[in-house]
């Protein structure tokens, strides 16, 4: 059920759960951080333009890690850029998330057997949470490996058990 199915009452009040409220806020504005390193970027250049109107699902580039919550790895990633991309992706406040696009990032692509340059999928230096598929990835593709990150986000429980406890239990006593 949705956020906005729980409506309920003659006020247009909303009953939801805590985490149902934050996960819609959250998954309602993913901002990526664009690690564009080959050809699959242009495809991304292609889906940030109007026909496919990414501001619809609340996905607005950022320039800095800091202001963004989701890397898309878009490219050939080399040993030379791995520590730089880990660093970028440290520098991401959390709860953070990362998309790989196009087979190169998601496991050395065309350079598989003789790219001696080449990392062999970036989830050996970060965490990927979707993995989009192609060479290059169609925008379509690349919008449903967005939205498979919208679904994982809405089951996701940010906040801790023992801190609801805390905070029932401060309440109690005041
Ligand atoms: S997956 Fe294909 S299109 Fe994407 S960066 Fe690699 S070679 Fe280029």
């Amino acid at each position: 059920m949705g956020l906005l199915d729980q409506k309920t009452g003659q006020g247009g009040v909303i009953v939801t759960k805590f985490d149902d409220l934050i996960n819609w806020a959250r998954l309602s504005s993913m901002w990526p951080l664009g690690f564009g390193l080959a050809c699959c970027a242009i495809e991304f250049m292609s889906t940030a333009t109007t026909p496919y109107d990414l501001d619809r699902f609340g996905v607005v580039p950022r320039a800095s890690p800091r202001q963004s919550d989701v890397m898309i790895v878009m490219g050939t990633v080399t040993f030379k850029m791995a520590d730089r991309l880990r660093r970028l992706y440290e520098q991401m406040p959390e709860p953070r998330y990362v998309i790989s696009m196009g087979s190169c990032s998601n496991c050395g692509g065309p350079y598989w057997q003789h790219g001696y340059h080449v990392v062999k999928g970036v989830d050996r230096i970060v965490p990927v949470d979707v993995y989009v598929p192609g060479c290059p990835p169609r925008p379509e593709a690349l919008i449903g490996g967005l939205l498979k990150l919208q679904e994982k986000i809405r089951q996701e429980t940010i906040v801790a058990p023992k801190a609801i406890e805390k905070f029932l239990e401060r309440e109690e006593t005041t």
